[in-house]
């Protein structure tokens, strides 16, 4: 039998990353740059490189710095990317247009609903 398991470190990462977006310890510096809190009180600068056509994803941490030959991202980035995809939910949510119940009625009148 064959199974896809996740190695042990990159999914501790993961769930690292997971905690620390949910902890809100991302400050978003825009421009796909983001400061993470990590462990030990330290802040590394996380770029997503989200304007790239070839996104490459760099932190400053040395646990990036260390992993970056096998293309391992850290927790920081792990983080970023996850408050990066929960706040463009959360803005695409704010975007929606609110329409009061009067509002629907008025245009579906002027339609001859
Ligand atoms: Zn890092």
């Amino acid at each position: 039998m064959s199974t896809t398991t996740v190695p042990a470190p990159v999914k501790e990462r993961v769930l690292r990353g997971i905690a620390i977006a949910a902890d809100q310890q991302v400050q978003p510096l825009g421009h796909g740059h983001y400061e993470v809190a990590g462990t030990h009180g330290w802040t590394y600068e996380v770029n997503l490189d989200v304007f790239s056509d070839d996104p490459h994803e760099t932190c400053g941490c040395p646990d990036y710095r260390r992993h970056k030959r096998t293309g391992t991202v850290c927790k920081h980035i792990t983080a970023a990317t996850i408050y990066r995809a929960k706040s463009r939910t959360a803005s695409r949510r704010t975007r929606l247009p609110k329409l009061s119940p009067d509002v629907v009625a008025a245009s579906l009148d002027r339609m001859g609903a």
